[in-house]
Order: C-alpha cells, then structure tokens, then sequence
C-alpha cells in the first residue's frame, strides 16, 4: 500500500467525494480517508435531508438510482399562511447517495480508506505533508484536503479554520410514515419540499417536511442558539423536543408514525468564511462555512467547492516545477468567492434579518409573496438587495433597528 500520494483527502462527505472523483478522473493519485468502516456507511455520518436541485444532479452526474423522490414545488410556510414556488428539485436517500459517490470516485481510479481517523497534519517547516490517521499510521501528499465536515481537525491544526460555536446550526429530522400530506387546512405538500418559518416550533430557526411518496417525508427542523432562539425558545427544551412538540400539535401527524433507525442529525456554521487554504492545503464544504445560509442547501454547495479544489490542485501540479505554495492555492479562495457561495456577505445579512423577524411579520411575508412576481424569492435567493428591499415595509423599522443592534454589538 503507497504512503505518497499526489492529493490525501480527509473525509468522503459529498465535498471530498466529489475532489476525488475529479481528481481522479484528470488522473491524479488521490486517497481518500474516511472514519466510517466501509460495511456500515454511512451511519453516523448520514445526517442530511439531501433535498437538492437539477443543476446539481445535471453537473456532478447524479443518476437516478439515488433519488427518493422528484418533487415539483418548494412551498414556504409562516404560521398562517403559505407560497408555494413552482421549483423542480430531487430528495436523494443520503446514505445511498455517498455510496454511490464513493463507488464511483474508486471506479475513476481513486483509492478509499475505510476505518481511517484523521487526527492531525504532518507539517514540514510549518507546512503540511500528510496526514496522521489512526494514531501513528501516515501518509502523504504534495496536497492535503480537509473535508470532515464541522470536525476540521486539520484546518484547525493549521489555523486555516475559525469556526465559531454560537454560530452553530443544529438539526434533527425523522423520516415518518402515515402523514396527512393533503392536509384540508395546510398547502398540499405531495411532491413538495416544504419549509416553515414559525418560531414557536423552531425558534430562530426553521421546520420542513419534504415529500419521499405515498403518506412517507422527511420532517425535521433547525436553528441557531441566537437571541431569536433565546426570546422565542421555550424552557429547557433541546433539539429533540422541539420536533417532538411540532409531532404532537401539528394535525397533519395525526396518524404519523417515526420509520425506525431513520433519524438524521448534523451541525454546520452559519458564518463569514475566514482563510480558506494555505501552503499545500484547502478546506472544502462544512469543514469551512461552505453551506448556503438561508435555507442550508450544503450538499450542492459542497461538491462545488470540492470541484474548486480540485481545479485548483490541477492547476497547481501541472507545471513541470508544482507550486503548491499558499499563494498558488490562493486561486481555490478565488472560485469559492466567484463560483461556491457568490455574495455570501449579502446571504448572511438576509438570513440573520429573516430569523430575526417575529412570526406576524412571516405571515405578512407569504402574503407579499403571493402578490409579487414569481422570480421575486429566487431573486431574494441570489443575494438580490433590490429584490429584498422590494419585500420590507415601512413597519420593518423596528426590526431592522433591532438588527443593527445586534450587527453592532457582535462586532464590537
Ligand atoms: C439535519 C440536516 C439536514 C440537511 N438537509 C440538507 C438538504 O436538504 N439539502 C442539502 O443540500 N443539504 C442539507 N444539509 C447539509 C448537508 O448535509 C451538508 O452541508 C453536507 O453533507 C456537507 O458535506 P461535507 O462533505 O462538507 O461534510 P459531511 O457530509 O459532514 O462529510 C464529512 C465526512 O468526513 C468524515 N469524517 C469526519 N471526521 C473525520 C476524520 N477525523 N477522519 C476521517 N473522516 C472524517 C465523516 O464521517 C463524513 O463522511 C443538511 C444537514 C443536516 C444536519
């Protein structure tokens, strides 16, 4: 078994999967390194709804086989009221898709350690090597990848990852059977994925409920422990229940019932993206803020960025003499500003402004929603101020009083 290789990638999430298939498609020696062992995989590590979008089934090749479902709407709801957006898109079942992602980057020629914890760089002169995994076991490489997602053992070894606990988003999701889906009183939700907005089921955060077929989805929710959480949030509450009180009061899980062993939980950082890569190294999706904000559609986000990497590890060794130097890999920071996350300062200031907002002002929302042009929400998506400022009121003053506050006191 070789200990060199041109790129070690730590972590086969759909981030670094995806670097190896493209690394080892352009005929790179790669090696990718997972914690997980190979009979159970993904266990620990399936955490995702793994709701997703034509575009990136088109662009990364995703076949069919993994699809649970192709919904045809995204429906937002508030308290009161709904939107529903006319949005193809697919649920993947998660576990399938990362194996499948796996299989495929070793069919491309990358080799995939199974059982392989990564716990430190190998640093030569400050700069990192190779890897350490499994206690002493080593192996190297001209470019080393993190992509464990939150864990960023190595991106934090090398001070390239800053992420902050109180901008952690958690989440849980149960995949349920027996759901009222065309619910007389609610939007019908059949080959939908559905996300509200309500503070009292999911303070300072959302809920969804994504269509899998029949009376089947996935229903889960997420939030930030942020002041909205704190002012809305209920005593002593944890994550699970929460879910569990939106079980218990929403009519349309009556007759509902958990599918057993199928609960998904993770974490990601809902941040400003600090250094991203240094001498012979990059950090790609969760491992750094990769996921979009708004809506925490990471998987896509994720791919794109370890597409990044690996046009930037091409790049990088091609040249008789590789220059693989901070400044050289520099270029990966460049792709993910223009092409992974594009205006994300704008995104931020979205999302911290929409889970700021009180419950009343989500039902004014949906109905202004429905009065505006369709492209409007896929606009307010894309980082458009325009659009969005085309969606606050005059009655929004407190609020975005309330949020200058709170942007002054956090930079403070
Ligand atoms: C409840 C929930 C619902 C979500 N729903 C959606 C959704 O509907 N759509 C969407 O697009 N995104 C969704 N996301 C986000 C999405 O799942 C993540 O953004 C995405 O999985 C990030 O991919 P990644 O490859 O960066 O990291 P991960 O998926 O976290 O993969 C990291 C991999 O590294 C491995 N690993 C960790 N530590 C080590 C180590 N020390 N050594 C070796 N290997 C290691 C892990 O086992 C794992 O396989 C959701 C997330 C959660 C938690």
């Amino acid at each position: 078994m070789s200990d060199r290789f041109d790129v070690v990638i730590a972590g086969a999430g759909p981030a670094g999967a995806q670097c190896a298939r493209d690394l080892a498609q352009r005929g790179y020696d790669v090696v990718l390194l997972e914690l997980e062992s190979e009979d159970e995989f993904p266990r620990q590590s399936n955490k995702s709804t793994a709701g997703t979008f034509p575009s990136m089934m088109a662009s990364f090749g995703v076949p069919d086989d993994v699809v649970m479902n192709y919904t045809d709407d995204v429906v937002l709801e508030s308290p009161n009221h709904h939107y529903v957006q006319n949005q193809p898109g697919a649920v993947l079942e998660f576990a399938e898709f990362k194996q499948w992602l796996v299989a495929d980057a070793r069919k491309k020629g990358a080799e995939v350690w199974f059982d392989a914890r990564v716990s430190r760089p190998i640093t030569e002169d400050d700069k990192p090597v190779g890897v350490r995994y499994n206690g002493e076991e080593e192996v190297y490489g001209d470019i080393v990848v993190d992509a464990t997602g939150p864990a960023a053992p190595l991106a934090k070894d090398l001070g390239v990852s800053d992420l902050e606990r109180k901008k952690q988003a958690i989440g849980v999701e149960y995949e349920m059977a027996g759901i009222e889906i065309d619910h007389p009183e609610y939007a019908d939700l059949t080959d939908s994925m559905m996300l509200r907005l309500d503070h009292d089921l999911a303070p300072g955060g959302y809920s969804w409920i994504f269509h899998t077929g029949g009376d089947e989805a996935k229903v889960g929710l997420c939030y930030i422990q942020n002041d909205s959480h704190r002012k809305h949030g209920k005593e002593g509450m944890s994550i699970d229940d929460y879910l569990q009180y939106w079980l218990d009061t929403d009519p349309r899980f009556e007759n509902a019932e958990r599918l057993e062993g199928k609960v998904h939980r993770g974490s990601a950082h809902i941040q400003t993206p600090g250094e991203l890569s240094t001498d012979n190294f990059m950090a790609i999706g969760d491992t750094v803020p990769t996921i979009d904000p708004l809506w925490g559609e990471g998987i896509h986000k994720g791919m794109q960025s370890g597409r990044a990497a690996a046009t930037t590890a091409d790049r990088c060794l091609t040249p008789e003499d590789p220059d693989t130097s901070a400044s050289a890999m520099a270029v990966y920071n460049k792709l993910w500003h223009s092409e992974v996350a594009p205006r994300m300062r704008e995104r931020l200031l979205m999302t911290e402004l929409l889970y700021l907002a009180p419950n009343s002002r989500y039902d004014k929302l949906m109905t202004d929603l429905n009065a505006t042009e369709e492209e409007t929400l896929a606009k307010v998506n894309a980082g458009n101020l325009g659009a969005m400022r085309n969606l606050l009121r005059l009655s929004d003053v407190p609020l975005l009083a309330k949020f200058a506050r709170e942007r002054f006191s956090d930079s403070r």
